[in-house]
């Protein structure tokens, strides 16, 4: 389990998710893949909402460790663009 806090808390996982350009499929809202092109390796990310916080959740050996991957990195930024989508259609 991570919490997404600040840019820069995952400053480094974005830098490493641009550099890898890994491709984010979503599943559903809050649900995606995440796979490494060059690998083929694909992790799941679920972000979500629990008591408040941002939370995501890699099934990356990193990110069972509560480490920001830049699975995480990538899935949240797809995330944040669909939150803000669903947002203005239901304003
Ligand atoms: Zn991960």
């Amino acid at each position: 389990m991570v919490k997404l806090t600040t840019a820069e808390a995952m400053q480094k996982a974005i830098d490493k998710a641009r550099a890898v350009k890994p491709m984010v499929r979503i599943v559903n809202f809050g649900s995606y893949t995440v796979t490494n092109k060059q690998t083929g390796a694909t992790y799941s990310v679920k972000c979500e909402k629990r008591n408040g916080e941002r939370i995501a959740d890699c099934d990356c050996k990193a990110g069972a460790r509560g480490l920001r991957c830049y699975h995480v990195a990538a899935a949240a930024g797809c995330h944040i663009i669909l939150a803000a989508e669903r947002a203005t259609l239901h304003a």
